[in-house]
């Protein structure tokens, strides 16, 4: 079977930006930090010995939340780094066609310059979407200085890949407990609560077509939408919206299973947002390879679905086929 991984990491060494977003209040045991190190800037050898190793056949690269190009203060930079970031991700694509996809940055300080470098990127470098880690700077996707971006997105017909970045640090539940926050916990819910604002935001109703992707099993909120019709239609609120926000969750929100490798989660995901808006990753070189392919391989799917799944839905969202 056709194994495609939506949501695997690089890093580029060459950009001036670097490591802005890592960790401040977690430390990785050494074993850790040394694959990261070692594997995040191969867009060959190593990378694609692990694929081979464990069937993987394509992967769809992004550039890793811990550069932080999203954190770089000089919009200028960002512009440089973000066209750097995307030609070594262009370069390695045309070296490999058939193993690796790209999801492309935007130096999204500017929004002008993140439209023109959206047209670059699809037009001229065939790369089949993009992928921002979280807010930029603190603003958030929903806000009126990225309306441009969204008509650039819906207008080229590309999705835009919500992973986690950095999140805010004030978050009193957390006090004393560094282990919960980054992708122990509180990305989850600063991701989900990021792709709330675009939909109670009414960006939705504005742009009907736009297409985003979610990591993580849906960020929790597979297992929430239950519950956010209900109370949302219980309050005044100034969010006038079409459609409950279950039903914008399905139409306008893909996920993918990067990091979640239990079947309780998987089969109640398909429940909630349906076999078609679900795709396999990996989250390379964070997560183990073997791990997600025994995962996806002994998932209680019918074949078909299970093709849907592992390849079939990356292929039509992504026009990989
Ligand atoms: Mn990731």
């Amino acid at each position: 079977m056709k194994i495609i991984a939506m949501e695997e990491a690089f890093t580029v060494p060459a950009l001036t930006t670097h490591g802005l977003a890592m960790s401040r209040w977690q430390r990785f045991r050494e074993s850790e930090l040394a694959n990261m190190v070692r594997r995040l800037p191969d867009l060959a050898d190593l990378r694609l010995a692990d694929m081979d190793e464990h069937g993987v056949d394509v992967q769809v690269l992004s550039l890793t939340n811990n550069q932080g190009l999203e954190l770089q203060p000089d919009p200028a930079i960002a512009v440089s780094d973000a066209k750097l970031a995307n030609d070594v991700l262009t370069e390695a694509v045309r070296a490999h066609p058939t193993r690796f996809a790209g999801l492309a940055v935007l130096p999204l300080q500017d929004p002008a310059a993140a439209v023109r470098e959206l047209d670059r990127v699809v037009n001229q470098l065939g790369l089949s979407g993009v992928l921002t880690n979280g807010h930029t700077l603190g603003h958030y996707l929903d806000e009126p200085r990225f309306r441009p971006v969204w008509e650039a997105l819906t207008g080229h017909d590309v999705p835009i890949y919500l992973h986690p970045g950095a999140a805010p640090t004030e978050w009193p539940v957390f006090d004393g407990h560094p282990e919960l926050l980054g992708a122990t916990y509180a990305w989850a819910a600063e991701t989900g609560g990021h792709a709330l604002r675009l939909i109670t935001s009414g960006l939705f109703d504005t742009f009907p077509t736009a297409k985003v992707i979610l990591g993580h099993m849906g960020e929790l909120l597979p297992f929430h939408l239950s519950r956010l019709d209900t109370r949302l239609a219980a309050l005044e609120t100034d969010a006038k919206l079409e459609k409950k926000v279950s039903e914008y969750f399905t139409e306008n929100f893909w996920i993918t299973t990067s990091g979640v490798m239990a079947h309780s989660a998987l089969i109640g995901a398909v429940l909630s947002v349906g076999i078609d808006n679900i795709m396999f990753a990996v989250d390379y070189p964070y997560e183990s390879t073997v791990q997600a392919v025994d995962f996806l391989n002994s998932a209680p799917l019918s074949p078909a679905d299970l093709e849907k799944v592992a390849h079939g839905n990356a292929e039509r969202l992504l026009r990989l086929a």
